[in-house]
């Protein structure tokens, strides 16, 4: 059989692809990326095209796709959405200048972490690109938004809290080398992100990565050449744009586990999974794309430091004051593009003319904020000699920001090929060129006048168009008269004829050369332009963040006047909780404040164990969640939905909300439950906040019941942690007589015109035990089954007294098998078949009336 014989094209797309193998190779061959073989087999599936063959009569043909490069971006982007990477391969030389094949190269590899299109980027999001290693005994996690060039670098010796932190970040793609390790494979299985093995000498060898931490330790380095490393790889040049790199201790910020994050729905709701309903939701009025990426990892790192706090308070307190200045304020962030990812695209070269115009029009706001802040600063300052000025001036520019006025024109094009970007009279040249532009226009003019009379064809015209050039038009009716050699016929069209003339084609290749040389030239300055500009990102850099910074005080003082918040006091009193008229900000916003009842809450180290007990549906989640976001929003220096608010720095905040994300987990409800209560009772501490909804109600009534009585036992003497413990178990309400930290509140619930109405209201002391007999009453029962379920619950309330003496029995999930199996088979297979299917159901996913 004869060998298959391979183009040398083919043997050069072969040897290519070889080194990308997890990569879709965009093989540009003119004016299309061309897909061979596998490659070309998935992406026609996933990009929806055509899919042919190069060589479609052989024996083995070769299947292959193509995208146009003009509109590649949206292909590269679908592959990418879909988690995948593509390489982009590109022709090195120009294929008319050689002989031979083209020399090809891969110039990018776009990944999921590193894809730079404006359309894939979300504005108000970051866009991580992490890499971890485990280094003795050490989590590390290093991260990068190379849109942003934000960096960050973070170490722990505890799985979970690395876990934990890589989901809080949604991090895009994960890059890894240590390929066997039994975290990593437990990484894989709990956060679902892009993972790429990277091995690590796979680096550039001998490369300086050029990143920047203070004081970097030896695995640091390490995972810091690794990451850049990888960037480098795939980028193919240095990212010079990225900032210093941020070491931060997860520990020196409020801790919340990823449970605790979803089931208060800080940035996403736990419905819909988007951020619409979230707290981040409520809270975000941010102008500014990058204030919307900071009020983000303020909500995701709330802060300890007190005095930080007080600061932060105080300036909202301030902007909540000065409501003109405040509003002049925002008026000129809407007007600051996203200041950030401008930066690193001129970094990176991929800036427009259209970006440098955004840059210039940001810049033009910084005086006037300036102005504004000046007036805040003095008003602040009034009689207060010593004081420092609330708000530093940013840095306006000015030089740069004049020659962006000198060099651009108004409103720049996106094309850097086309000309139009450069103002006249900045370039001397440059407006020679466009001056015998104009010329010509004119010599076009002056032709067609004389060539009208010369020919005595009134109607003639010269006229121009991309493919063909310049032209004399002619009517077909009137060509056929026209008797004129200098004439030669261009273009044949249904009316009419077109012609050139040696006088006609001297001045269009006047008028061409100029506008080669002219629109070469704006090019040149562009680039000279965008080079200056590359000399300021460090300067420009902090002026985003400190914009960002401004927008999102701004945006807290707008929300807290607009809800009617109040600026919290701070207490070193770890335990003290004092809220006045608190309300739960999303509930409130959803259902009007004049319909959401507001209640207290009352803490102190004398009673900080809460025990809440209420119907289902009367407000005991609603409030637990409360208190939480009080505590949130307060330690990101926002102020707290309350009439008046004392609050500690909390340092954790843990919670058992229920929720139907764990059925997805594949984990029992219960194990779950008592996996996280388990982590929060070993890491709360006394300035810690635990959230227990109805803990232990994923098991049998008995012993759910003696597990969360002695929970709280341990709560009161050995974790000592604030804590709200909402539950059912009526029974816990005597721990008050036990417990001196322990305090009963319920909420209430009363009759109105014969129907039962929640209050929403928080009561001390427990909740009416008879509560269910309450409600039956209302809803009609007789008076006969009202009065013996009243007996009935007196009976079982002695009973379970009793038990409570000798030793509780307990219902055993597991006996149910053994009892079954021990039975009389003939004479309660009915029994066993009740069994089986009561085995067969999907309790969390049973209704309560199927049930
Ligand atoms: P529980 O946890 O007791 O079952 P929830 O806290 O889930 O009850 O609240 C049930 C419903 O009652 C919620 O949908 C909420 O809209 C409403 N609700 C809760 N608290 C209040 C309140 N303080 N004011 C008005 N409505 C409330």
């Amino acid at each position: 059989m004869a060998k298959a014989t391979t183009t040398p094209m083919m043997e050069q797309y072969n040897q290519i692809k070889a080194q990308y193998p997890d990569a879709f190779l965009f093989f540009r061959l003119g004016d299309f990326y061309e897909m061979f073989n596998e490659d070309a087999l998935k992406a026609s599936k996933i990009l929806e095209i055509t899919l042919t063959s190069r060589n479609k009569n052989a024996e083995n043909p070769i299947p292959m796709c193509g995208v146009p490069y003009h509109s590649a971006q949206t292909y590269i982007q679908r592959l990418i959405e879909a988690g995948h990477k593509v390489a982009i391969c590109e022709q090195m030389e120009d294929p008319k200048a050689t002989k031979g094949m083209v020399k090809r190269e891969v110039v990018q590899v776009i990944t999921p972490g590193t894809i730079l299109q404006d359309e894939a980027l979300e504005s108000k999001e970051n866009h991580y690109l992490a890499s971890v290693a485990f280094i003795d005994d050490l989590y590390y996690l290093a991260y990068i938004d190379v849109s942003t060039g934000d960096a960050m670098i973070t170490s722990t010796p505890d799985r979970l809290s690395l876990i934990n932190e890589i989901r809080t970040l949604a991090i895009k793609e994960l890059v890894y080398y240590q390929q066997d390790a039994e975290w990593v494979k437990e990484l894989k299985e709990k956060v679902t992100t892009h993972y790429s093995y990277f091995p690590y000498n796979e680096k550039e060898a001998n490369v300086e990565f050029s990143w920047d931490l203070k004081d970097a330790n030896q695995a640091e380095r390490h995972l810091l050449d690794y990451l850049f490393g990888y960037l480098f790889n795939v980028q193919k040049k240095a990212a010079q744009h990225v900032k210093p790199i941020e070491r931060y201790e997860i520990s020196s910020f409020l801790q919340m586990n990823y449970y605790a994050k979803t089931q208060l729905e800080l940035t996403r709701s736990l419905r819909t999974q988007r951020k619409k309903g979230s707290l981040l939701w409520l809270l975000d009025k941010t102008e500014t794309a990058m204030g919307g990426r900071l009020l983000h990892q303020w909500l995701d790192k709330p802060l300890l430091s007190m005095q930080t706090l007080e600061k932060r308070h105080e300036r909202v307190e301030t902007l909540i004051n000065m409501y003109f200045e405040r509003v002049e304020l925002t008026e000129s962030f809407v007007k600051i593009y996203d200041l950030e990812r401008l930066v690193s695209k001129i970094s990176l070269g991929t800036a427009n003319a259209r970006d440098m115009g955004q840059l210039r029009q940001s810049l033009r706001q910084i005086p006037l904020i300036n102005d504004i802040l000046v007036r805040i600063n003095q008003e602040q300052m009034n009689g207060l000699n010593d004081h420092e000025p609330q708000f530093l001036l940013l840095d306006e520019h000015t030089a740069l920001e004049q020659l962006l006025e000198d060099v651009l024109v108004e409103d720049p094009p996106i094309s850097l090929t086309e000309g139009n970007i450069i103002k006249s009279g900045y370039n001397a040249k440059l407006d020679e060129y466009r001056e015998s532009l104009e010329n010509g226009q004119q010599w076009l003019m002056d032709l067609q006048k004389t060539e009208r009379e010369k020919t005595g064809l009134k109607t003639l015209k010269v006229g121009y168009n991309k493919v063909f050039g310049y032209y004399i038009e002619i009517s077909r009716l009137q060509a056929a008269q026209l008797n004129d050699d200098r004439y030669h016929r261009k273009q044949t069209l249904s009316n009419n004829e077109r012609y050139i003339t040696d006088e006609l084609k001297a001045i269009e290749e006047k008028i061409m050369e100029a506008t080669e040389k002219s629109t070469d030239l704006e090019y040149q300055i562009f680039l000279s332009l965008r080079q200056t500009v590359n000399e300021s990102i460090k300067t420009l850099q902090t002026l985003a963040r400190q914009i960002a910074e401004l927008d999102v005080l701004c945006n807290f003082a707008k929300i807290s006047e607009e809800e009617g918040y109040v600026r919290p006091i701070l207490t070193t009193d770890n335990q003290t909780i004092e809220l006045v008229e608190s309300r739960h900000p999303v509930v409130e916003h959803l259902i009007g404040s004049t319909n959401f009842v507001a209640n207290d809450v009352k803490i102190n180290s004398d009673q900080y164990l809460l025990l809440l007990t209420g119907p289902n549906m009367s407000g005991k989640s609603t409030y637990m969640r409360q208190v939480a976001y009080a505590v949130i929003l307060n330690q990101i220096g926002c102020f707290v939905p309350a009439k008046k608010a004392i609050m500690p720095i909390i340092d954790k905040i843990f919670t058992r909300i229920g929720s139907s994300d764990d059925i997805s987990s594949g984990q029992s409800t219960f194990m779950v439950e008592m996996m996280e209560t388990q982590q929060a009772l070993s890491q709360a501490t006394s300035r810690s906040l635990l959230l227990f909804d109805e803990i232990g109600r994923g098991t049998a009534t008995f012993d759910g019941m003696a597990l969360a009585e002695a929970i709280i036992h341990y709560i009161a003497k050995k974790v000592k942690a604030t804590t709200i413990f909402s539950t059912h178990y009526h029974e816990l309400t005597a721990l008050e007589n036990s417990i001196d930290t322990l305090k009963n509140i319920h909420v209430g619930a009363t009759e109105h015109e014969g129907e039962l109405v929640f209050l929403h209201k928080i009561f001390d002391g427990p909740a009416d035990k008879s509560y269910g007999i309450h409600v039956a009453k209302l809803a009609g029962l007789p008076d006969e089954i009202i009065q013996h379920s009243q007996a009935i619950l007196i009976e079982l309330e002695s009973n379970a007294a009793l038990l409570r003496q000798t030793e509780a029995v307990q219902l055993d999930l597991f006996k149910v098998e053994e009892e079954a199996s021990t039975m009389n088979k003939e004479t309660n297979s009915v029994d066993q078949e009740v069994i089986a299917r009561l085995q067969k159901q999907n309790l969390n996913q049973t209704t309560p009336m199927e049930a």
